[in-house]
């Protein structure tokens, strides 16, 4: 199968609320503009570097997500563009976003990182740092910055009862969070859970954006 037609096996695939993120870190350009082609709109990197030329070389209506750690030092090469970074994991990244994106005069949309993974490999907020966050005076106060859902991974494991345990709890954070601090605001609705290996696991959990790297363009 061609990229063009994995594409189309996961549009199928996916529920209509489920949207499809096109990992293409390490991938070139060619094989994006497959995807391209095939309709694929949202694609996303984990390099600033290799975001910002593929940015400049590629069709300006792509979408590009950051999925990446993201340095606080690089984030005003990726602000005048980018349109979610899904994996902010501290206030004093969300109070630089915030900074830079009032300079560009743009919004940003950003989710929180949550850590639910058992290894310690992997970044991200546990729930009282989470809260801590959503309860801070710069959280209160973003003007340029929306808060639109949280993200997390979970572990690298065959085990797929410890997978389920992790997105369920994931998703039980979400909507603790929604509850207590974005009950009026719809905007806090992005779930960003499950890759090649857990996607179908995370979808039955509630997942909204599926980041999907693998098994749309092969192996790294
Ligand atoms: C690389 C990566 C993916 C995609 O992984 P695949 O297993 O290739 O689908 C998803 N999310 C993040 C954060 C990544 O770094």
């Amino acid at each position: 199968m061609n990229i063009a037609h994995r594409i189309q096996t996961f549009r199928t695939e996916l529920p209509s609320h489920v949207q499809l993120v096109a990992v293409s870190k390490t991938k070139p350009e060619n094989q994006i503009l497959e995807a391209y082609t095939a309709g694929q709109r949202i694609f996303a990197e984990n390099k600033v570097q290799e975001l910002i030329d593929k940015y400049e070389h590629l069709p300006k209506d792509i979408e590009w997500h950051y999925i990446g750690h993201l340095q606080r030092n690089k984030v005003k090469f990726i602000i005048p563009f980018v349109r979610l970074i899904h994996g902010v994991d501290s206030l004093r990244l969300l109070e630089k976003i915030e900074e830079e994106a009032q300079k560009c005069n743009r919004t940003v949309d950003c989710l929180l990182q949550i850590h639910i993974a058992k290894e310690d490999t992997k970044f991200g907020l546990d729930t009282n740092e989470l809260a801590q966050l959503l309860e801070s005076e710069i959280f209160k106060n973003l003007k340029n910055t929306r808060i639109t859902g949280l993200m997390g991974m979970a572990t690298y494991t065959d085990v797929e009862t410890q997978i389920h345990a992790e997105f369920a709890e994931l998703a039980s954070i979400f909507k603790d969070a929604k509850e207590k601090y974005f009950a009026l605001n719809d905007m806090f609705c992005e779930l960003s859970m499950g890759m090649s290996g857990d996607y179908r696991i995370a979808v039955q959990h509630g997942s909204t954006l599926v980041r999907i790297g693998s098994s749309l363009f092969g192996g790294r």
